[in-house]
């Protein structure tokens, strides 16, 4: 089988190179790739190659993630997260193969009071949201369009990402630092999802237990973990975490400042909801792991505090944070 994994310098993206490394996928050609490879702006790049490398499989980690930077970038950011995951799905129906792409929280308007459906209507605030928005859109309708009983796509829906690469808890590691006191945002609720959990619950979502591709119902999914918090308490969390592991700061979790979002305004609008309900994914966990992989399930039914913890108490002890 030949795999094509976009965005190998992202944060999912390492992830994925990491998770499927670890499971020794020899007898499967595996293909990272990054922005200098593919520019996914530039369609004939896309199309050339997906003509070389011929994949089975598709996982789409890339994506233009600079949310505030989007209102600007208008254009750039609907070529990468709507145009793009357009070609890999016209791709995947005409050749029968899977594709694995990645959405946000961000489709939403956050208005909702409890957690968002699979179902719940699109609304997004902002050009970033909007453009995901119409990445997600452009697969179902290309798949609708061409049915093909052997190709199939999963849109992964996911929150507050952490992994190798920029986020909130090494911002906030860093400023803790630096800084004796630090106003949060209390008001925005979602759930952070560590990157190597969500390549390790995809891969588990779209490969059986000898590696070979597993069927699945085509559509949209929520990945993230057990839970919900607000970016107030994962501060606090993360920061406490971090004194327990021995890191050198001037902050205590007692001189954060709870602040609402209205005191921290930015460029593009948030979602003051992110939660998302994990109905789809768990259904279809709990049918995959049934009997034969608990491990999986546990991993499934991890509450975001534990990849947390761990993630921080890493950076201390390695002094990445
Ligand atoms: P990152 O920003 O860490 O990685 C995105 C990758 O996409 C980068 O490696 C970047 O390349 C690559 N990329 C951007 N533009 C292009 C381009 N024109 N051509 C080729 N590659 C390009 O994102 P994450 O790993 O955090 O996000 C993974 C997925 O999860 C995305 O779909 C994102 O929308 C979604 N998501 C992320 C959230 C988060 O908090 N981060 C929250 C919710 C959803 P380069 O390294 O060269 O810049």
């Amino acid at each position: 089988m030949n795999i094509l994994v976009f965005g190998k310098d992202g944060q999912l993206g390492k992830a994925f190179q990491s998770v499927l490394t670890d499971q020794k996928l020899g007898e499967h050609r595996i293909h990272y790739v990054g922005r200098a490879q593919c520019d996914l702006s530039n369609a004939d790049a896309i199309t050339n190659l997906l003509r070389e490398t011929k994949p089975n499989l598709i996982i789409n980690a890339a994506a233009y993630t600079a949310v505030d930077q989007a209102e600007q970038e208008i254009d750039l950011a609907y070529a990468i997260n709507a145009n793009a995951p357009a070609i890999l799905a016209q791709y995947a129906v005409k050749e029968g193969a899977t594709l694995l792409h990645y959405s946000t929280d961000y489709v939403f308007d956050g208005t909702k009071t409890t957690a968002y459906f699979e179902s719940d209507a699109r609304n997004p605030l902002g050009v970033y949201g909007k453009s995901k928005a119409a990445g997600e859109e452009a697969i179902e309708k290309v798949f609708a369009a061409h049915p093909n009983p052997q190709a199939q796509f999963a849109i992964l829906r996911t929150s507050w990402v952490y992994g190798d690469g920029g986020n909130f808890i090494r911002t906030i590691l860093r400023l803790a630092r630096e800084r004796e006191s630090l106003k949060v945002i209390a008001n925005q609720y979602g759930v952070p999802t560590s990157a190597p959990w969500l390549a390790s619950i995809s891969l588990a979502m779209v490969l059986d237990e000898n590696h070979q591709l597993r069927s699945f119902p085509s559509g949209l999914y929520h990945a993230i973990p057990q839970g919900e918090t607000t970016w107030y308490e994962l501060a606090c969390f993360s920061v406490q975490v971090a004194l327990d592991a021995g890191a050198d700061l001037k902050l205590r979790p007692d001189r954060i400042i709870a602040i609402p979002a209205s005191e921290y305004p930015l460029p593009a609008p948030r979602p003051m909801n992110s939660r998302l309900a994990r109905s789809a994914l768990d259904a279809l966990m709990n049918q995959i792991s049934k009997g034969s992989d608990v491990t999986k399930w546990q991993q499934w039914q991890q509450s975001w505090q534990e990849p947390v913890a761990d993630y921080v108490q890493d950076l201390v002890l390695h002094k990445r944070s």
